[in-house]
């Protein structure tokens, strides 16, 4: 009997079955929050990247449903033809103002505006420069510019200068994670910013996991480091701190004039829908009138990784509120998240291939969200599961 033609899929279902990277999904059968419902009980929500509670605030949700009875809720159009609203201009305005940039470009989701900025940026015959831990969206975004691609080793700016000596010909784009999503440490944007410009290279960053959490009320990672005017690409996403869902680019009014005219994901995928546009422009809104929320959320950051290791675990290398809480071996890991779930925390673990092997870890998100006895109660279990797995 001949084989059937889709017969790997069951194939490969199964090897990723037997390497433990098949993923098994849960359900919210709610809205986002400190606590969530899953399969009928609330637990603590320690994965999610609503950093600030923006996914379901009251006057986010408000403001979705009265641009809703406005514009209605599909843009009809790409951007290019008929998809342009008012409200998309008013975003990209105020976000600009937000961010203190000329001018910004929104796009449908983070990985889109990837795949739009990087292959308007690079092509044939020009480099990429690649942190090694850079988001698979920059990855994709860069195989479909056709450019060359050399990674330097994560943050190592030792290893950019050397890749930077032997780039050829041609130009030269680094790019880098802002806030590196599995250890929350930030990349050292300044001295990346000193390389680019001895070398003539164009510098291209993705805050994700910035906006909204670094910089002063969350502006993200140039304002941070204060390298307004030095950093040429700015990506963004509305999809985390922000609450919604979204992407954007920021830069020159040069930069965003190109890619309206060279941007594919722009071009040839319809616009942002309304609600995700509303919502986004009243998220920022809130942000540009007080950073409170983004004190709170490094409030808890700051008492939760405290408490971590006070109980004799480690946060690695984070400088955010991302807290990876180092186990070891991926195993570990997995049965460490499984207690907590039945503990009623919602926390997952990481091991290899998203780490290196031996660094799996418990990724916590914290947020905002979570009071002071969410995050005691948290810790507790923390200190109970350790003792029980031998790690404390
Ligand atoms: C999450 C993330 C994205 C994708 O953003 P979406 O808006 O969810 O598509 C892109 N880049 C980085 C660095 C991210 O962390």
């Amino acid at each position: 009997m001949t084989q059937g033609k889709m017969d790997f899929i069951d194939r490969d279902l199964q090897e990723l079955k037997d390497e433990g990277l098949y993923k098994n999904i849960q359900t919210l059968e709610g809205a986002q929050g400190a606590w969530v419902q899953i399969k009928g009980e609330k637990v603590l929500n320690f994965c999610s990247n609503n950093y600030l509670g923006f996914a379901a605030d009251p006057r986010i949700k408000e403001a979705a449903k009265k641009a809703i009875d406005k514009y209605g809720v599909g843009p009809g159009a790409v951007r290019t033809i008929a998809g342009t609203m008012t409200i998309h201009k008013e975003l990209e305005r105020e976000l600009a103002e937000f961010k203190g940039v000329e001018a910004t470009l929104v796009l449908q989701s983070g990985f889109s505006a990837n795949l739009a900025a990087i292959p308007a940026l690079a092509d044939k015959g020009d480099t990429i420069i690649s942190d090694e831990l850079n988001h698979a969206s920059i990855i994709d975004g860069s195989r479909l510019s056709r450019a060359a691609k050399k990674v330097y080793p994560h943050n190592d700016m030792d290893g950019l200068e050397k890749v930077l000596k032997e780039t050829p010909e041609g130009k030269k784009l680094i790019i880098c994670d802002g806030v590196f999503s599995m250890d929350g440490d930030i990349a050292p944007l300044p001295e990346i910013v000193e390389l680019a410009e001895k070398y003539g290279a164009m510098t291209y960053v993705d805050d994700a996991h910035g906006e909204g959490v670094v910089g002063r009320a969350g502006r993200g990672i140039v304002d941070h480091f204060n390298l307004h005017g030095r950093v040429d690409v700015e990506v963004g996403t509305f999809s985390k701190a922000l609450g919604v869902m979204g992407g954007v680019i920021a830069g020159s009014k040069n930069l965003i004039e190109y890619l309206i005219q060279k941007a594919r994901p722009f071009t040839f995928s319809s616009a942002l829908t309304v609600p995700d546009t509303a919502a986004t422009l009243e998220a920022v809104r809130i942000l540009s009138e007080s950073g409170e929320l983004v004190e709170k959320l490094w409030e808890n950051a700051r008492y939760f990784q405290k408490g971590i290791k006070e109980i004799g675990l480690n946060t690695g290398l984070t400088e955010t509120p991302i807290t990876p809480v180092m186990i070891g071996e991926a195993h570990q890991a997995a049965d460490f998240s499984r207690r907590l779930l039945e503990e009623k925390i919602f926390a997952q673990a990481i091991g290899f291939p998203l780490v290196a092997r031996g660094k799996a870890r418990i990724r916590v998100m914290i947020s905002a969200t979570h009071s002071k006895d969410d995050l005691d109660f948290a810790l507790e279990k923390f200190k109970k599961i350790g003792k029980e797995l031998n790690l404390v």
